[in-house]
């Protein structure tokens, strides 16, 4: 094992897909106005899955009150009331219309920013060689088939991890990682083997 660790690869191994975008993120491509009625009341990210709060208890409210749809449902689980003004019965739907203008952002790859912070946060004045980098640029729409299944930031379990190799990485490492530990994988498929014939044998 050469015993990368995630860190190192510096992609991110879960995006949540149903939360908020990052607001920095969008900001990479878009202009701060062009976001003002996207932000989430909650969390004050870029909403997604965009629900409208409808309660008549502050229906005379001036401003539109926008959330991500599992920001609000999270925070109604955890407190109960509303988080616009404390009271019960919350009441939201979803805004098909603002998803339609948030679907047409445009966005950079969120694997990619990820990695470029953490490399700015590294930098102490050393060249930092970048092995792989995500090109992708596209509509908010086109994101989550990105990350599933052009992403070359998208990391890979090792094929021998049933075997018992817990090694992550980018798809286009794991070629080198199945050369230089053929003799580990061949070592993981022998235990595994072996001890299965035990199982067989105490069986007869
Ligand atoms: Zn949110
Ligand atoms: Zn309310
Ligand atoms: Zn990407
Ligand atoms: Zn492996």
């Amino acid at each position: 094992m050469d015993g990368k660790t995630q860190e190192e690869i510096g992609a991110t191994p879960i995006l949540l897909q149903s939360s908020c975008y990052d607001k920095e993120l969008l900001l990479k491509l878009n202009q701060e106005e062009q976001l003002q009625h996207f932000v989430c009341l909650i969390c004050k990210q870029i909403v997604n899955n965009p629900v409208d709060l409808t309660c008549s208890q502050h229906g005379n409210l001036n401003e539109a009150l926008v959330a991500g749809e599992n920001c609000l449902k999270t925070y109604l689980r955890d407190n109960n009331h509303c988080p616009v003004e404390p009271h019960e019965n919350c009441q939201y739907s979803k805004n098909r219309a603002l998803q339609k203008l948030l679907d047409e952002l445009v966005v950079m790859c969120p694997r990619q920013f990820q990695a470029s912070k953490q490399i700015s946060q590294k930098d102490n004045g050393q060249p930092f060689i970048i092995a792989y980098y995500c090109h992708f640029k596209g509509k908010v729409k086109d994101l989550s088939n990105h990350l599933e299944n052009t992403c070359p930031l998208k990391l890979v379990d090792c094929w021998f991890g049933p075997f018992g190799c817990n090694h992550v990485c980018v798809k286009h490492e794991l070629k080198d990682h199945l050369t230089a530990n053929l003799q580990f994988h061949f070592s993981l498929v022998m235990k595994t083997f072996e001890s299965m014939q035990k199982i067989i044998q105490s069986y007869q």
